[in-house]
Protein backbone atom coordinates (compact mmCIF):
# COMPACT_ATOMS: atom_id res chain seq x y z
CA UNK A 1 0.00 0.00 0.00
CA UNK A 2 1.30 3.65 -0.55
CA UNK A 3 1.83 5.96 1.88
CA UNK A 4 -1.05 8.44 2.20
CA UNK A 5 1.51 11.19 1.52
CA UNK A 6 3.01 9.80 -0.83
CA UNK A 7 0.32 9.04 -2.67
CA UNK A 8 -0.71 12.69 -1.96
CA UNK A 9 2.85 13.71 -4.25
CA UNK A 10 1.76 11.24 -6.68
CA UNK A 11 -1.36 12.89 -7.68
CA UNK A 12 0.24 16.02 -8.22
CA UNK A 13 2.45 14.77 -10.92
CA UNK A 14 0.72 16.95 -14.13
CA UNK A 15 1.37 15.62 -17.61
CA UNK A 16 1.57 19.34 -19.13
CA UNK A 17 3.90 20.48 -16.56
CA UNK A 18 6.26 17.82 -17.00
CA UNK A 19 5.92 17.70 -20.62
CA UNK A 20 6.75 21.52 -20.94
CA UNK A 21 9.53 21.20 -18.13
CA UNK A 22 11.11 18.62 -20.15
CA UNK A 23 10.81 20.81 -23.64
CA UNK A 24 11.87 24.19 -21.99
CA UNK A 25 15.50 21.83 -21.00
CA UNK A 26 15.18 20.40 -24.78
CA UNK A 27 14.78 23.77 -26.43
CA UNK A 28 18.18 24.70 -25.02
CA UNK A 29 21.09 23.68 -27.14
CA UNK A 30 23.79 22.02 -24.71
CA UNK A 31 25.47 20.05 -27.53
CA UNK A 32 29.44 19.04 -26.00
CA UNK A 33 31.29 20.28 -27.57
CA UNK A 34 31.34 23.17 -26.16
CA UNK A 35 28.67 21.99 -23.59
CA UNK A 36 27.48 25.60 -22.45
CA UNK A 37 25.16 23.61 -19.42
CA UNK A 38 25.17 26.72 -17.73
CA UNK A 39 21.46 27.93 -19.38
CA UNK A 40 20.33 24.41 -18.70
CA UNK A 41 21.31 24.88 -14.76
CA UNK A 42 19.51 28.10 -14.69
CA UNK A 43 16.60 26.63 -16.10
CA UNK A 44 16.45 24.02 -13.64
CA UNK A 45 17.12 26.59 -10.94
CA UNK A 46 14.52 29.32 -11.81
CA UNK A 47 11.85 26.22 -12.45
CA UNK A 48 12.33 24.78 -8.64
CA UNK A 49 12.21 28.29 -7.59
CA UNK A 50 9.17 28.75 -8.55
CA UNK A 51 8.05 25.91 -6.28
CA UNK A 52 9.66 27.34 -3.49
CA UNK A 53 12.93 25.15 -3.75
CA UNK A 54 16.52 27.00 -3.78
CA UNK A 55 19.04 25.21 -6.48
CA UNK A 56 22.81 26.82 -6.81
CA UNK A 57 24.06 26.93 -10.14
CA UNK A 58 28.20 26.21 -9.58
CA UNK A 59 30.16 26.99 -12.23
CA UNK A 60 32.76 24.08 -13.70
CA UNK A 61 33.89 26.34 -16.22
CA UNK A 62 32.91 29.45 -18.12
CA UNK A 63 29.13 28.95 -19.35
CA UNK A 64 29.81 25.60 -18.14
CA UNK A 65 27.63 24.54 -14.77
CA UNK A 66 26.74 22.18 -12.75
CA UNK A 67 23.29 22.43 -10.53
CA UNK A 68 22.69 21.06 -7.10
CA UNK A 69 19.62 21.07 -5.27
CA UNK A 70 18.44 19.22 -1.91
CA UNK A 71 15.54 18.80 0.11
CA UNK A 72 17.30 18.86 4.03
CA UNK A 73 16.08 15.78 6.05
CA UNK A 74 14.86 16.48 9.19
CA UNK A 75 17.93 14.22 10.80
CA UNK A 76 20.77 15.68 8.78
CA UNK A 77 22.09 17.05 12.36
CA UNK A 78 22.16 12.83 12.52
CA UNK A 79 25.65 11.62 10.88
CA UNK A 80 23.98 8.02 10.26
CA UNK A 81 21.38 10.09 8.23
CA UNK A 82 20.64 8.84 4.70
CA UNK A 83 21.61 10.79 1.83
CA UNK A 84 20.21 10.02 -1.54
CA UNK A 85 22.10 11.44 -4.08
CA UNK A 86 20.00 11.77 -7.79
CA UNK A 87 22.42 12.75 -10.55
CA UNK A 88 22.32 13.46 -14.19
CA UNK A 89 23.98 14.81 -16.94
CA UNK A 90 22.74 18.22 -18.47
CA UNK A 91 24.93 18.05 -22.12
CA UNK A 92 24.17 16.12 -25.16
CA UNK A 93 26.10 14.83 -27.87
CA UNK A 94 26.22 16.41 -31.61
CA UNK A 95 22.90 16.25 -33.58
CA UNK A 96 24.96 14.51 -36.19
CA UNK A 97 25.38 14.42 -40.34
CA UNK A 98 21.79 12.64 -40.79
CA UNK A 99 18.89 15.36 -41.16
CA UNK A 100 16.34 14.72 -38.56
CA UNK A 101 12.92 14.40 -39.58
CA UNK A 102 11.59 16.47 -36.49
CA UNK A 103 13.59 20.08 -34.91
CA UNK A 104 16.05 18.46 -32.12
CA UNK A 105 15.46 21.25 -30.25
CA UNK A 106 11.77 21.42 -30.67
CA UNK A 107 10.37 18.99 -28.55
CA UNK A 108 7.90 18.53 -30.65
CA UNK A 109 5.29 15.33 -28.94
CA UNK A 110 3.25 12.74 -31.24
CA UNK A 111 0.95 10.73 -29.72
CA UNK A 112 3.28 9.52 -26.59
CA UNK A 113 6.47 10.10 -28.02
CA UNK A 114 8.40 13.53 -27.30
CA UNK A 115 11.12 14.38 -29.95
CA UNK A 116 14.45 16.06 -29.85
CA UNK A 117 18.47 16.05 -28.91
CA UNK A 118 18.49 14.76 -25.06
CA UNK A 119 14.78 13.85 -24.61
CA UNK A 120 16.28 9.75 -24.31
CA UNK A 121 20.32 11.08 -23.03
CA UNK A 122 18.98 12.47 -20.60
CA UNK A 123 17.12 15.78 -19.99
CA UNK A 124 13.99 13.30 -19.67
CA UNK A 125 16.13 11.43 -16.61
CA UNK A 126 16.67 14.25 -15.30
CA UNK A 127 13.55 16.92 -15.67
CA UNK A 128 12.35 13.67 -13.80
CA UNK A 129 14.42 13.87 -10.87
CA UNK A 130 14.45 17.41 -10.38
CA UNK A 131 10.37 16.64 -10.71
CA UNK A 132 10.09 14.31 -7.99
CA UNK A 133 12.11 16.45 -5.91
CA UNK A 134 9.35 19.19 -6.36
CA UNK A 135 6.27 17.15 -6.39
CA UNK A 136 7.73 15.08 -2.57
CA UNK A 137 8.23 19.25 -1.32
CA UNK A 138 5.30 20.50 -2.97
CA UNK A 139 3.20 17.71 -1.10
CA UNK A 140 4.62 19.01 2.40
CA UNK A 141 6.37 15.78 2.98
CA UNK A 142 9.18 15.75 5.13
CA UNK A 143 11.89 13.33 4.37
CA UNK A 144 14.08 11.92 7.38
CA UNK A 145 17.31 11.39 5.30
CA UNK A 146 18.53 14.34 2.80
CA UNK A 147 17.67 14.00 -1.00
CA UNK A 148 20.05 15.84 -3.20
CA UNK A 149 19.81 16.17 -6.96
CA UNK A 150 23.18 17.12 -9.27
CA UNK A 151 22.86 17.85 -12.60
CA UNK A 152 26.26 17.80 -14.16
CA UNK A 153 28.03 19.36 -16.98
CA UNK A 154 30.18 17.51 -19.13
CA UNK A 155 29.67 14.17 -19.34
CA UNK A 156 29.46 13.16 -23.37
CA UNK A 157 33.53 14.19 -23.38
CA UNK A 158 35.33 14.16 -20.08
CA UNK A 159 32.94 14.38 -16.81
CA UNK A 160 34.18 17.71 -15.72
CA UNK A 161 31.14 18.21 -14.62
CA UNK A 162 31.25 15.20 -12.04
CA UNK A 163 34.93 15.81 -11.12
CA UNK A 164 33.73 18.69 -10.21
CA UNK A 165 31.02 17.59 -7.67
CA UNK A 166 33.32 14.97 -6.31
CA UNK A 167 36.33 17.10 -5.95
CA UNK A 168 33.90 19.87 -4.12
CA UNK A 169 33.20 16.75 -2.04
CA UNK A 170 29.36 17.81 -3.09
CA UNK A 171 28.27 14.53 -2.66
CA UNK A 172 30.33 12.98 -0.33
CA UNK A 173 28.06 11.96 2.41
CA UNK A 174 25.98 10.04 -0.08
CA UNK A 175 24.59 6.94 1.01
CA UNK A 176 23.21 5.39 -2.20
CA UNK A 177 23.05 7.34 -5.68
CA UNK A 178 20.47 6.90 -8.82
CA UNK A 179 21.86 8.20 -12.23
CA UNK A 180 19.06 8.56 -14.51
CA UNK A 181 21.07 7.78 -17.80
CA UNK A 182 18.41 6.15 -20.25
CA UNK A 183 17.55 2.41 -19.49
CA UNK A 184 13.69 2.31 -19.52
CA UNK A 185 13.33 2.09 -16.75
CA UNK A 186 14.71 -0.82 -15.61
CA UNK A 187 17.27 -1.37 -13.02
CA UNK A 188 20.99 -1.24 -14.19
CA UNK A 189 23.52 -2.07 -11.97
CA UNK A 190 26.67 -1.90 -13.98
CA UNK A 191 28.65 -0.81 -16.79
CA UNK A 192 31.49 -1.16 -18.94
CA UNK A 193 34.72 1.18 -18.14
CA UNK A 194 36.26 3.35 -20.72
CA UNK A 195 39.98 3.16 -21.81
CA UNK A 196 40.46 5.90 -24.72
CA UNK A 197 43.67 5.68 -26.11
CA UNK A 198 45.46 8.50 -28.73
CA UNK A 199 48.59 6.44 -30.29
CA UNK A 200 50.60 8.03 -32.71
CA UNK A 201 53.47 6.39 -35.10
CA UNK A 202 56.55 8.99 -35.91
CA UNK A 203 58.46 8.16 -39.07
CA UNK A 204 60.75 10.05 -41.80
CA UNK A 205 59.24 11.93 -44.46
CA UNK A 206 60.70 11.67 -47.79
CA UNK A 207 60.02 11.76 -52.08
CA UNK A 208 57.08 8.98 -52.71
CA UNK A 209 59.69 8.03 -55.45
CA UNK A 210 62.37 7.10 -53.06
CA UNK A 211 60.93 5.20 -49.51
CA UNK A 212 63.69 3.77 -49.01
CA UNK A 213 64.73 6.94 -47.96
CA UNK A 214 61.94 7.36 -45.08
CA UNK A 215 60.50 5.27 -42.63
CA UNK A 216 56.72 5.49 -43.31
CA UNK A 217 54.61 5.83 -40.31
CA UNK A 218 51.35 4.87 -41.94
CA UNK A 219 53.24 1.03 -42.36
CA UNK A 220 54.08 1.03 -38.60
CA UNK A 221 50.63 1.95 -36.99
CA UNK A 222 49.22 -0.76 -39.97
CA UNK A 223 51.38 -3.13 -38.60
CA UNK A 224 49.99 -2.22 -34.87
CA UNK A 225 46.65 -2.85 -35.92
CA UNK A 226 47.40 -5.94 -37.42
CA UNK A 227 48.55 -7.09 -34.01
CA UNK A 228 45.99 -5.58 -31.72
CA UNK A 229 43.38 -8.33 -33.65
CA UNK A 230 45.55 -10.94 -31.99
CA UNK A 231 46.01 -8.81 -28.60
CA UNK A 232 44.02 -10.35 -25.34
CA UNK A 233 42.86 -9.14 -22.82
CA UNK A 234 43.50 -10.16 -19.28
CA UNK A 235 39.90 -10.42 -17.62
CA UNK A 236 37.33 -12.58 -15.73
CA UNK A 237 33.99 -12.76 -17.61
CA UNK A 238 31.58 -10.35 -16.11
CA UNK A 239 27.65 -11.90 -15.07
CA UNK A 240 26.15 -8.98 -16.44
CA UNK A 241 28.61 -6.90 -18.46
CA UNK A 242 30.36 -10.20 -20.66
CA UNK A 243 33.81 -9.22 -22.01
CA UNK A 244 35.67 -5.85 -22.94
CA UNK A 245 35.97 -4.91 -26.36
CA UNK A 246 37.93 -2.60 -28.50
CA UNK A 247 37.21 -0.33 -31.08
CA UNK A 248 39.58 1.58 -33.94
CA UNK A 249 37.43 4.66 -34.22
CA UNK A 250 39.39 6.91 -36.10
CA UNK A 251 42.86 6.85 -38.40
CA UNK A 252 44.82 9.67 -39.36
CA UNK A 253 48.15 10.12 -41.37
CA UNK A 254 49.62 10.94 -44.71
CA UNK A 255 49.80 14.35 -46.73
CA UNK A 256 50.29 13.66 -50.43
CA UNK A 257 49.57 10.62 -52.97
CA UNK A 258 54.14 11.24 -53.48
CA UNK A 259 55.34 11.80 -49.59
CA UNK A 260 56.60 9.22 -47.36
CA UNK A 261 54.27 10.37 -44.23
CA UNK A 262 56.07 10.75 -40.84
CA UNK A 263 52.95 10.86 -39.09
CA UNK A 264 49.58 8.67 -38.54
CA UNK A 265 47.32 8.63 -35.54
CA UNK A 266 45.09 6.29 -33.83
CA UNK A 267 41.61 6.83 -31.50
CA UNK A 268 41.22 3.16 -29.95
CA UNK A 269 38.01 3.05 -27.94
CA UNK A 270 38.65 0.51 -25.22
CA UNK A 271 35.33 -0.90 -22.86
CA UNK A 272 36.52 -2.95 -19.44
CA UNK A 273 34.32 -5.04 -17.34
CA UNK A 274 35.06 -4.59 -13.59
CA UNK A 275 38.36 -6.22 -12.19
CA UNK A 276 40.47 -4.71 -15.03
CA UNK A 277 43.22 -1.80 -14.35
CA UNK A 278 43.49 0.56 -17.03
CA UNK A 279 47.34 1.14 -16.42
CA UNK A 280 47.79 -2.31 -17.37
CA UNK A 281 45.95 -2.73 -20.50
CA UNK A 282 48.05 0.70 -21.77
CA UNK A 283 51.75 -1.08 -20.98
CA UNK A 284 51.04 -3.86 -22.29
CA UNK A 285 49.93 -2.13 -25.68
CA UNK A 286 52.82 0.36 -25.28
CA UNK A 287 54.93 -2.73 -25.34
CA UNK A 288 53.17 -4.01 -28.28
CA UNK A 289 53.73 -0.62 -30.13
CA UNK A 290 57.33 -0.31 -29.72
CA UNK A 291 57.64 -3.85 -30.72
CA UNK A 292 56.03 -3.38 -33.86
CA UNK A 293 58.10 0.54 -34.32
CA UNK A 294 61.36 -0.61 -33.35
CA UNK A 295 62.29 -2.69 -36.45
CA UNK A 296 60.94 -0.28 -38.54
CA UNK A 297 63.00 2.85 -37.34
CA UNK A 298 60.01 4.23 -36.46
CA UNK A 299 59.13 6.28 -33.18
CA UNK A 300 55.72 6.28 -31.36
CA UNK A 301 54.04 7.54 -28.72
CA UNK A 302 50.39 6.97 -26.20
CA UNK A 303 48.26 8.92 -24.82
CA UNK A 304 45.53 8.33 -22.55
CA UNK A 305 42.32 10.72 -23.76
CA UNK A 306 39.71 9.02 -20.85
CA UNK A 307 40.30 7.02 -18.50
CA UNK A 308 36.97 5.66 -16.56
CA UNK A 309 36.51 3.04 -14.55
CA UNK A 310 33.69 0.19 -14.86
CA UNK A 311 31.03 0.13 -11.90
CA UNK A 312 28.99 -2.15 -10.25
CA UNK A 313 27.20 -2.60 -7.45
CA UNK A 314 26.39 -5.92 -5.65
CA UNK A 315 22.75 -7.14 -7.15
CA UNK A 316 21.85 -7.98 -3.64
CA UNK A 317 22.30 -4.42 -2.30
CA UNK A 318 19.46 -3.93 -0.23
CA UNK A 319 19.07 -0.74 -2.07
CA UNK A 320 18.40 -2.41 -4.96
CA UNK A 321 16.47 -4.55 -3.87
CA UNK A 322 14.13 -1.89 -2.66
CA UNK A 323 14.38 -0.30 -6.12
CA UNK A 324 13.04 -3.57 -7.77
CA UNK A 325 10.53 -3.57 -4.73
CA UNK A 326 9.56 -0.34 -5.79
CA UNK A 327 9.21 -1.29 -9.41
CA UNK A 328 7.16 -3.93 -8.78
CA UNK A 329 5.04 -1.90 -6.31
CA UNK A 330 4.32 0.25 -9.12
CA UNK A 331 4.46 -1.49 -12.29
CA UNK A 332 3.86 -4.96 -11.04
CA UNK A 333 6.34 -6.54 -12.15
CA UNK A 334 9.58 -8.35 -11.47
CA UNK A 335 12.12 -6.54 -13.04
CA UNK A 336 15.38 -8.31 -13.18
CA UNK A 337 19.17 -6.46 -12.82
CA UNK A 338 21.59 -6.04 -15.68
CA UNK A 339 24.39 -3.97 -17.12
CA UNK A 340 24.91 -1.72 -19.63
CA UNK A 341 27.94 -0.64 -22.46
CA UNK A 342 27.97 2.91 -21.70
CA UNK A 343 29.58 5.01 -19.39
CA UNK A 344 28.52 7.20 -16.50
CA UNK A 345 29.13 10.21 -14.01
CA UNK A 346 28.90 6.54 -12.15
CA UNK A 347 32.47 6.01 -13.05
CA UNK A 348 33.37 9.61 -11.38
CA UNK A 349 31.60 8.89 -7.90
CA UNK A 350 32.06 4.65 -7.95
CA UNK A 351 35.64 4.56 -6.33
CA UNK A 352 35.32 7.98 -4.73
CA UNK A 353 32.03 6.94 -2.72
CA UNK A 354 31.55 2.96 -2.48
CA UNK A 355 28.05 3.50 -2.39
CA UNK A 356 25.56 1.73 -3.61
CA UNK A 357 24.53 3.11 -7.45
CA UNK A 358 21.71 2.40 -9.59
CA UNK A 359 21.32 3.39 -13.05
CA UNK A 360 17.75 4.17 -14.10
CA UNK A 361 15.78 6.39 -16.13
CA UNK A 362 12.88 6.54 -17.93
CA UNK A 363 14.91 7.02 -21.95
CA UNK A 364 15.19 4.37 -24.13
CA UNK A 365 19.26 2.97 -23.99
CA UNK A 366 19.18 2.24 -28.15
CA UNK A 367 18.13 5.48 -29.02
CA UNK A 368 20.77 7.35 -27.27
CA UNK A 369 22.93 9.19 -29.31
CA UNK A 370 20.71 8.73 -32.48
CA UNK A 371 18.88 10.95 -35.06
CA UNK A 372 15.26 11.60 -33.73
CA UNK A 373 15.54 10.61 -30.73
CA UNK A 374 12.80 10.51 -28.38
CA UNK A 375 11.24 9.78 -25.18
CA UNK A 376 8.03 7.62 -23.85
CA UNK A 377 6.02 10.47 -22.19
CA UNK A 378 4.59 7.80 -20.28
CA UNK A 379 7.79 6.22 -19.32
CA UNK A 380 8.93 9.43 -18.60
CA UNK A 381 5.53 10.17 -15.87
CA UNK A 382 6.51 6.14 -14.23
CA UNK A 383 10.18 7.59 -13.30
CA UNK A 384 8.85 10.26 -11.69
CA UNK A 385 6.82 8.14 -9.92
CA UNK A 386 9.38 5.90 -9.00
CA UNK A 387 12.02 8.29 -8.10
CA UNK A 388 9.07 9.97 -5.64
CA UNK A 389 8.48 6.90 -4.26
CA UNK A 390 12.34 5.57 -4.20
CA UNK A 391 13.13 8.22 -2.33
CA UNK A 392 10.45 8.29 0.12
CA UNK A 393 11.12 4.63 0.92
CA UNK A 394 14.74 4.63 1.18
CA UNK A 395 14.84 8.29 3.19
CA UNK A 396 11.65 7.82 5.52
CA UNK A 397 8.92 9.78 6.07
CA UNK A 398 8.85 12.45 9.27
CA UNK A 399 5.09 11.93 10.41
CA UNK A 400 3.10 15.10 11.10
ZN1 LIG B 1 24.08 10.05 -21.14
Amino acid sequence: MTNPRVQKAMELINEQEAIDFLRDLIAINSVNPPGAEAAVAEVIQSHLARAGLRAEVDEVLPGRSNVLAELTGVAAENKDQRVLVFSGHLDTVPTGNIPWKHDPFGGERVGNKMYGRGTTDMKGGVAAMVLAMEYLHRAGIKLQGTLRFAGTAGEEVDCLGAKAVAARGQVDDATAMVISEPSSNRPFIAHKGALWLDIVTYGKTAHGSMPEQGVNAITAMARFIHELESYSFTYEHHALLGSPTMNVGVIQGGVKTNVVPDQCSLMLDIRTVPGQVHATIVDELKQLLISVCEPLGAQCEIRVANDLPAVTTDAQHPFIALSQGTMQHLWGTEEPVSGVNYYTDGSIYGPHLQVPILICGPGEPTLAHQPDEWIDTERYLDSIRFYLTLAAAYLGIEEQ
